[in-house]
């Protein structure tokens, strides 16, 4: 026979959510992240062991907490309260988040020395990933190494929550399992070894190599700004590292020439945005719980199309200056020094100061897709062509939308759904990045991405089911 413990308590003071096992995995998550401090406070923590409790910490944790969350109540998306937690509706925890998250990412690309990075023997942090980079490339590790291994398990960790979530859609399942193997596989693993083979031929290394950059061919340029630049070209063609060198160098042209507008011609620009950016991966994983402080404003949108492709020229103009002074062997253009006129300023403010410290510290502040909506010149290269040549569109089955407004709420890229909606008419824009959100929290099943003739794909349909009040102009 069951006994009931009374309580006296008028509230309840148990969080409604959370019972022992996810307090657990939080706990074992958190103890992950302990690790990692701890070491960045030069304490003398062993560095294999450390490292590899840290990262399985992390990693389980963040499973067994989310196993918890989700498989314990029906399939279905629950956002319950997403508007009342400190953390997703820029409270406390929000700027406190944000705030640690940006002062990670200025020390990470101006102050890399205070996260332990020495050239002289690394301390702190750095040192914790030691042993791993030791492994992959027989080097001790830089600040990108750690960040990229970080990067790594955020996506896979809070990837693997996605799935929980999310579990009764096979799209979202499908578009998360391959941004994580996209960002483990080709982002992390195969230029890590390929940087480790490179480093091994010290005999006719002669300092350049084929980085993490260069062969990470999902990196695609314009996102990936500096593959024109003198030191990249010069590793690609390095005879050391034939025929590899050439290979990733075809590649990386054959990617943005032929392979993107091909692609985003078929599908539109989800291929990249949510099936294999690493920009994108962590901003459908990590930040998924913040998709809905994207701004719905006017004015955002305004400020969106003149950004993304104020942006776009800037890589235009820098690469174009980059490449005429590398065949023609000067470092100036029109009696402008490339590096400090083109070069630095777009590295500073764009790939550094927008890429990183806004796009991902502001998660809880703007939004996860700030990078991908306002600044991504590769998102603003394919919005063009998924809005004028592309056989991508999201429909809409007018008739049976109720105004709910979820899917305007939860759309990343701050695109008025609802309003295509209540209208019946295809959505068709450049900024959206085919996350497939907007369909999933539909309680009507009204919206459905497709790819199908170019013909008609913009037009107004011809009869309003369900709405006789609307009159198409003729
Ligand atoms: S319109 Fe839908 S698919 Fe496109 S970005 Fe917004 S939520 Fe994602
Ligand atoms: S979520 Fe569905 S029902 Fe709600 S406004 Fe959007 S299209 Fe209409």
């Amino acid at each position: 026979m069951s006994t009931i413990d009374p309580s006296l308590s008028i509230a309840n003071p148990e969080p409604k959510d959370t019972d022992v096992i996810q307090k657990l995995g939080l706990a074992l998550s958190g103890i992950g992240v302990l690790i990692l401090f701890l070491a960045w406070g030069n304490l003398p923590i062993p560095k294999t062991v450390g490292l590899a409790t840290a990262i399985l910490s992390i990693l389980i944790g963040v499973s067994i907490y989310s196993y918890r969350l989700y498989m314990k109540q029906p399939e279905g998306i629950k956002n319950n309260g997403i508007w009342f937690k400190g953390l997703t509706n820029r409270g406390v925890l929000g700027w406190m988040v944000g705030i640690v998250l940006t002062g990670f990412y200025v020390l990470l690309y101006w102050y890399p020395e205070y996260i332990g990075f020495k050239s002289t023997g690394n301390e702190g942090l750095v040192a914790l990933f030691d042993p791993l980079s030791m492994f992959f490339k027989g080097q001790p590790a830089s600040q990108w190494f750690v960040y990229g291994t970080l990067y790594t398990l955020a996506i896979v960790s809070l990837g693997i929550k996605f799935l929980y979530k999310y579990r009764h859609n096979r799209y979202q399942t499908l578009r998360t399992i391959s941004v994580m193997i996209a960002q483990a596989l080709f982002a992390y693993f195969i230029p890590e070894i390929l940087a480790g083979l490179n480093y091994n031929d010290v005999t006719t290394n002669s300092g350049e190599y084929l980085g993490y950059y260069n062969t990470d061919i999902k990196n695609i340029w314009p996102l990936d700004y500096d593959f024109f630049h003198d030191w990249q070209q010069d590793a690609f063609r390095q005879e050391a590292y034939q025929p590899i060198g050439v290979l990733f160098l075809i590649i990386g042209i054959a990617m943005f020439l032929v392979v993107t507008p091909v692609l985003t011609y078929f599908v539109g620009k989800r291929w990249y945005c949510s099936w294999v950016c690493g920009c994108g991966g962590l901003a459908e994983t990590a930040g998924d719980p913040f998709r809905h402080l994207s701004s719905k404003k006017l004015s955002a949108w305004k400020l969106e199309r003149w950004l993304i492709h104020g942006v776009m020229v800037f890589v235009f103009v820098m690469t174009a200056a980059t490449v005429y002074g590398y065949f023609w062997n000067t470092g100036e253009v029109f009696g402008l020094n490339i590096y400090a006129n083109f070069q630095k300023p777009y590295g500073f403010l764009i790939g550094a100061a927008f890429s990183g410290v806004i796009g991902v510290g502001f998660y809880p502040m703007l939004g996860s897709r700030v990078w991908c909506r306002f600044g991504c010149p590769m998102a603003g290269y394919m919005g063009i062509i998924q809005r004028f040549k592309s056989r991508f569109r999201i429909t809409t089955n007018g008739g049976q939308c109720i105004s709910c407004g979820n899917c305007s709420t939860y759309c990343e890229q701050g695109i008025d759904v609802r309003a295509y909606a209540q209208k019946g008419q295809n959505i068709v824009r450049a900024s959206c990045v085919g996350c497939g959100i907007c369909s999933a929290v539909c309680p009507r099943g009204v919206l459905k991405l497709e790819n199908g003739p170019e013909e008609a794909r913009m037009d107004l349909p011809p009869i309003m089911i369900g709405n006789d009040s609307f009159k198409v102009a003729e």
